[in-house]
């Protein structure tokens, strides 16, 4: 036997598991509900008892810890039963992002090693188009709503209602090590194919508990409290919902599920279930409040995190009139994801509404268990102020270990034992990270950088801009200039030019607000921007189009 000071053997029952997360809520909250939009309501007590079924399920279809389980689904009860019951039987939970084209899915599928597929009805037709194509799968389940029969068409291996009801709960659930892959998912970069990034027990456990405290502790509007109303806004597919379903599941809160994102449901939702607490990416609270149903929905209520992405400080504003709580964060899918949230000292609890309102905007504060540095290009730590900015980079518990099966991805990442974001920052001297752009978003004009998250910020100060993003266009003179891609709200359609958007840069490059190259921004009126599969704007996809219709005529050459 070990020595209580020389422990090299786990002792049994301290390993930090998915399945902890459950015992509170059992006895704590057994009638609370879960929510699936307007189609069904649990209880906690049927959540647990159906977690239970699916495992005793996962186990009779041969399910055995160290395999792969892919789930195909939008935002639902059924998805959150899959979050606990498949790590809790040892396998990995893969969250194929269903917004891939269908040759993506399908080799995240293989990479993944899959062998049993989740399937809502809504993916049939796209996994039939790649069924040949799909590895390992050897069971597809298909998850209808309601029980609804299967569509025609399609000889899926069971159904899940049926499924879960003809299953017995499994008793004991195997026990593992707590470094045991507990969540997989893919992150589609720059180039190249879609990267894995997965999560252990330990660390799901680690940024559950973080995550909560840092959420939960402070004494202030934008606290994460076990009265509220939780409804996610950022896919379960991407980063586990921000890791928030865990924890609201944890505490035993009333949750509700959207199913598909559908906008007039979405608000339909919030007011219905009254909901107080949410989180998502800019562009998806930019829809919202833009929708003609924004009106129905009392904003007062609700606490918003956002982050996934700048936040433009026009949608900020414009978030704040209309009563919404919002409150940055900043995260990324490597990082499982929640680093840094925008909270307010205690100190500065006093300050001035729009002191606090600048503070809530930035981009975050690292959570407890997170050292965060900006480093110089040989890797030394900077210190702290606006003028030192660097590649941003982590440690905490919490962050992937790395590529799957990419090692040379996975050193890149990891460089001198630091998680390299991509991101460049600064830290200010008050602790706060401040992103000033993406490394590679970032524009190169005759030998200056000049940040995109700049030019953006200032032409969404525009009264008539809604939507705003500027990449950077090769320019024989200059390497590089910016192009701006502006939608204009409705009401200024027709009215501001962009010339008129123009005259403003110039104003704003008087004011000093802007670096003066800035001049030489390019602007287009557009209808829309592109968005990528977690709807984000998507630069990358904006900068290929403009080459291509930048690209010489009658030259063959396509860009890479
Ligand atoms: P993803 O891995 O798709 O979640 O994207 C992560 C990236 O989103 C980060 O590396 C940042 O570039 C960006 N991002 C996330 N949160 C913020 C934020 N608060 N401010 C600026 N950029 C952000």
């Amino acid at each position: 036997m070990d020595s209580p000071f020389l422990v090299t053997t786990p002792r049994p029952g301290s390993a930090l598991l998915i399945r902890d997360l459950l015992h509170r809520v059992r006895a704590w909250a057994p009638q609370q509900t879960v929510t699936y939009r307007n189609l069904l309501t649990l209880t906690y007590a049927e959540v647990l008892d159906r977690i239970d079924r699916l495992g005793g399920w996962l186990r009779d279809l041969g399910v055995v810890p160290g395999d792969r389980i892919g789930v195909m689904d939008w935002d639902s009860h059924r998805y959150l039963e899959l979050y606990f019951a498949v790590p809790m039987s040892g396998a990995a939970l893969h969250t194929v992002n269903v917004r891939l084209t269908p040759e993506q899915i399908a080799w995240t599928i293989r990479h993944a090693g899959d062998s049993v597929l989740f399937v809502h009805p809504d993916f049939l037709p796209l996994l039939a188009a790649c069924r040949e194509h799909l590895g390992s799968v050897r069971r597809i389940i298909v998850m209808p709503d309601g029980g609804a029969p299967v569509p025609a068409g399609f000889k899926a291996d069971a159904e899940y209602e049926t499924g879960l009801a003809a299953a017995r709960p499994i008793g004991a659930w195997p026990s593992f090590s707590e470094d045991a892959v507990a969540t997989l998912f893919y992150t589609t970069g720059t180039t190249g194919d879609p990267k894995g990034v997965y999560f252990s027990h330990r660390q799901i456990v680690l940024h559950t508990l973080g995550a909560g405290l840092a959420l939960a502790v402070q004494d202030d509007p934008f606290a994460f409290r076990a009265s509220d109303v939780y409804l996610p806004l950022t896919p379960m597919f991407h980063v586990h919902a921000w890791g928030l379903p865990y924890l609201a599941t944890m505490l035993g809160m009333k949750q509700v599920y959207p199913g598909k994102y559908e906008p007039a449901l979405l608000l339909e939702l919030l007011e219905r279930h009254a909901i107080t607490f949410s989180h998502c990416v800019p562009t998806i609270l930019q829809m919202l409040l833009h929708h003609p149903a924004s009106g129905t929905v009392d904003w007062h209520r609700l606490k918003l995190v956002i982050g996934g992405a700048a936040l433009p400080p026009g949608l900020a504003r414009h978030a704040q009139e209309r009563g919404i709580r919002i409150l940055g964060g900043y995260g990324m899918s490597e990082t499982c994801p929640i680093i840094a949230v925008a909270h307010v000292k205690p100190e500065d609890a006093d300050a001035d509404a729009e002191t606090r309102f600048g503070i809530v905007t930035r981009t975050g504060f690292p959570v407890p268990l997170v050292e965060a540095v900006a480093l110089d290009p040989l890797g030394r730590r900077l210190p702290p102020g606006r003028n030192n900015v660097g590649e941003l980079a982590l440690r905490a518990p919490w962050l992937t270990a790395g590529y799957l099966g990419n090692e040379e991805g996975t050193e890149r990442l990891w460089r001198d034992g630091w998680l390299h974001t991509g991101d460049i920052a600064y830290i200010d001297t008050e602790g706060y990270i401040r992103i000033t752009d993406r490394l590679k978003d970032v524009i190169k004009i005759g030998g200056e950088w000049i940040s995109s998250l700049e030019l953006e910020a200032a032409l969404g100060r525009h009264p008539g801009v809604r939507e705003v993003a500027v990449v950077g266009v090769p320019d024989a003179k200059w390497d590089e200039r910016p192009h701006a891609e502006v939608v204009l709200r409705d009401e200024a359609r027709g009215t501001v030019t962009a010339r008129d958007l123009q005259h403003h840069l110039h104003a704003c490059i008087e004011d000093g607000s802007i670096h003066k190259r800035a001049i030489l921004t390019g602007i287009a009126l557009v209808g829309a921007l592109p968005k990528t599969s977690v709807g984000k704007i998507d630069k990358k996809g904006l900068r290929e189009r403009l080459a291509v219709e930048n690209a010489p005529k009658g030259n063959d050459r396509r860009p890479n």
